[in-house]
């Protein structure tokens, strides 16, 4: 017997019969006779809904926030998982499967106070293990908790992963499963490439990257708590038959099991190729070359709360202006260039120019530590097609590289094959 936590996000609970079909799932864990926490998602398409909502209220004045009152957007956004979290626990109760429903805040979940992009701080798992010894299935609203203010405080965008593992680890669980849409974690997406091959292991710090570098599998932050307090977790499909044989094995689920790099036997040079879309590129010309420049650009921009990722810095002709290159997220492109324009004098530059649109492609494995070259693969393989290069930037493990937008897929495809990562 062990304890297990299973996150069914949104696609997995999208409508009435998902639902349903999830708590067959569940009850075959339970019939199992494990002890079994649930972490929902919204229905697919509500947290847009509640979002878009949000958006249209009018903004406070000088808010730094871009919503009215970040306390409400998160009242409102965290509702999706409230819904889903009650129809869940009916849908067990009615197969005969003891179940009840929690918000954050009952259990409680706490976090900091960032509304809108909250951290967990800390879980109180005690109540939750005492039923589930019981028999009773909690089924928790993911996505949320609650903040220091004693009000609903939401994680951010895809949350609910990062619920799943905080619960496992809270617990202590054996094992979690995070259900989705794709029966595992491929060596990129399979939208894009169908040749994609799933892993059948991937390590935390791969995974790291590929999430951080747009693979939208696995919230960021959930795969830095797997890591940090070692939460063995798989990534698998909801979409399969609960019952078909091996859906129940305990010691090797159908999945990826996201692990410590020395699990994996067979270690490949390239693991995965990532995407972001909707990147942003600032650049800032003749800007004076001296001590406290980058610190006066960027030192605003963080202030603001804007990510500042890629940054290329010319050298100089005659040392006393240079032109320095950055990228942000698109929808933050505006708010860059205002803060810009308003230090324009103290930093001391003529001109800002900018482009929306763009895409960042990246290349992620551990093999690259201990292999040269592989860099030069992808600038050759990328060239043949066209491809121009706007940026790159790297790190012992990851290469990343800052596209026109349109050629996002063509690059995608182009490093999967050059890599070798095709199904074969
Ligand atoms: P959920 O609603 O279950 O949280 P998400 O939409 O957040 O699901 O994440 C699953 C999606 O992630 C898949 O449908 C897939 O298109 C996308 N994805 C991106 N990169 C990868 C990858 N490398 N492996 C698997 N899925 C990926
Ligand atoms: N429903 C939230 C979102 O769409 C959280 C999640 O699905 O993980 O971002
Ligand atoms: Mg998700």
């Amino acid at each position: 017997m062990a304890r297990i936590v299973m996150k069914f996000g949104g696609t997995s609970v999208a409508d009435i019969d998902r639902i349903h079909n999830v708590a067959r799932h569940v009850k075959r864990e339970t019939d199992a006779g494990h002890e079994v926490a649930v972490v929902v998602s919204a229905m697919s398409g509500k947290t847009n809904e509640l979002v878009g909502w949000a958006q249209t209220m009018p903004k406070a004045t000088g808010a730094e926030s871009p919503f009215y009152d970040a306390r409400e957007y998160d009242a409102i956004v965290a509702s999706g998982e409230q819904v889903t979290s009650g129809l869940l626990a009916i849908a067990l109760q009615s197969m005969g499967v003891d179940a009840r429903s929690w918000q954050g805040w009952q259990i409680p979940i706490r976090t900091d106070n960032a509304h809108g992009a909250a951290r967990i701080q800390d879980i109180d798992g005690s109540e939750i293990v005492r039923r589930m010894g019981t028999g009773q299935v909690a089924v928790v609203a993911g996505f949320q908790g609650i903040g220091p203010d004693n009000r609903i405080a939401t994680l951010g965008r895809g949350g609910s992963d990062t619920s799943a593992v905080a619960v496992a680890a809270a617990v202590k669980a054996d094992r979690c499963d995070i259900y989705t849409d794709v029966d595992g974690v491929y060596t990129t997406d399979p939208r894009i490439e169908p040749k994609a091959r799933r892993l059948p292991k991937i390590s935390f710090e791969e995974m790291l990257e590929m999430a951080s570098l747009g693979a939208k599998v696995l919230q960021v932050r959930s795969v830095e708590l797997a890591m940090v307090h070692k939460v063995r977790t798989f990534v698998r499909s909801s979409f399969e038959d609960p019952d078909a044989p091996g859906m129940g094995d305990f010691d090797n689920p159908p999945g990826t099991l996201i692990c410590d790099e020395d699990e994996i036997v067979e270690q490949q040079v390239v693991t995965g190729i990532a995407y972001a879309k909707d990147e942003a590129q600032i650049s800032l010309r003749r800007v004076s070359d001296r001590p406290g420049v980058s610190a006066g650009i960027f030192g605003p921009l963080a202030e603001s709360n804007i990510n500042v990722d890629m940054i290329v810095q010319n050298i100089s002709e005659d040392g006393s202006r240079t032109d320095m290159t950055f990228t942000v997220p698109s929808g933050d492109l505006e708010k860059a260039v205002s803060v810009l324009e308003k230090v324009r004098d103290t930093i001391g530059f003529d001109a800002i120019q900018s482009e929306a649109g763009l895409v960042k492609v990246s290349v992620i494995g551990i093999g690259m530590r201990s292999h040269a070259g592989v860099a030069a693969i992808a600038f050759k393989a990328l060239a043949e097609k066209g491809i121009n290069i706007r940026a790159i930037t790297t790190s012992e493990i990851k290469i990343s590289i800052l596209i026109d937008g349109p050629y996002a897929e063509l690059a995608v495809r182009t490093l999967h094959s050059v890599y070798g990562l095709d199904k074969q």
